[in-house]
């Protein structure tokens, strides 16, 4: 579980721990808390990921999420609303007006729902891989 690399290298190495599981770290960075331990919030606003975890300090502002989240909530709002907009239509008939004000606000509020969900989704991710300076490993001089 923890790497002492100074049997590798002659400089003092700090233990570095090498497991980070990624589905504990996908499922916490979802429910909108630090990939790490699973209790401080990731975010300080809507969708600004915090510095650092308020709780273990683990640093977070590696990340270096994009456009990702929002491609995410595209692709899922749309395989949910695209079906039911189908079976919504074939079923029922509402009227045009009542059925796009209903698909209007439906599609706007999962979208908002999922955004920072899918957002901590990639940081945690980002941070079990390691990826863009979550290696936790400190910089030799
Ligand atoms: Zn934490």
């Amino acid at each position: 579980m923890f790497d002492d690399r100074s049997s590798a290298t002659a400089s003092a190495a700090t233990p570095v721990a090498l497991d980070r599981p990624a589905k504990p770290a996908m499922w916490r960075g979802f429910r909108r808390r630090c990939p790490n331990c699973g209790e401080g919030p990731m975010f300080t606003g809507y969708l600004k990921v915090a510095d650092r975890c308020p709780v273990c300090r683990e640093e977070l502002y590696h990340h270096r999420a994009d456009d990702g989240p929002a491609y995410l909530t595209i692709l899922v709002v749309g395989h949910i609303m695209a079906p039911l907009f189908h079976v919504v239509f074939t079923h029922f008939r509402p009227e045009p007006l009542v059925m796009a004000t209903l698909f209007t606000v439906g599609c706007v509020a999962l979208s908002l729902y999922l955004l920072p969900r899918l957002k901590g989704f990639v940081v945690g991710l980002q941070w079990a891989k390691r990826m863009h300076g979550f290696g936790g490993v400190p910089a030799r001089t």
